[in-house]
């Protein structure tokens, strides 16, 4: 069943602007830095090892960065996080709800 609501198509416009800004860069970033990696540490090169994992490490907070900028009820504007067993939102992992129904604020219908 689709739904047409508002509240769910821009969510979903949100959630490919999120695609196209954070996890396509983020994914470019974690192939540059395996890439680096498996020729670094054959070389034993550490200066290239701790670049790499700079790299990870940068990929990461493009995640979180665009996550939190993008990925947002377009009622209430507050990041969709995941919620927790009894239904509250947990705000203390830096994760994002994957498919969410509805916000786990104002309740509103996502998806
Ligand atoms: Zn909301």
């Amino acid at each position: 069943m689709k739904s047409d609501l508002p509240s769910v198509v821009e969510f979903q416009r949100r959630k490919r602007v999120f695609a196209l800004r954070g996890l396509l860069p983020m994914f470019a970033i974690i192939i540059a830095g395996c890439l680096l990696m498996s020729w670094a540490v054959p070389a034993h090169n550490n200066r290239y090892i701790v670049l790499a994992n700079l790299l990870i490490f940068v990929s990461g907070m493009v995640f979180v960065i665009t996550a939190k900028k993008y990925y947002r009820c377009p009622v209430c504007e507050k990041v969709v996080v995941p919620t927790k067993d009894d239904g509250t939102p947990s705000e203390i992992s830096f994760g994002i709800a994957y498919k969410p129904k509805e916000c786990p604020y104002c309740k509103a219908v996502l998806g």
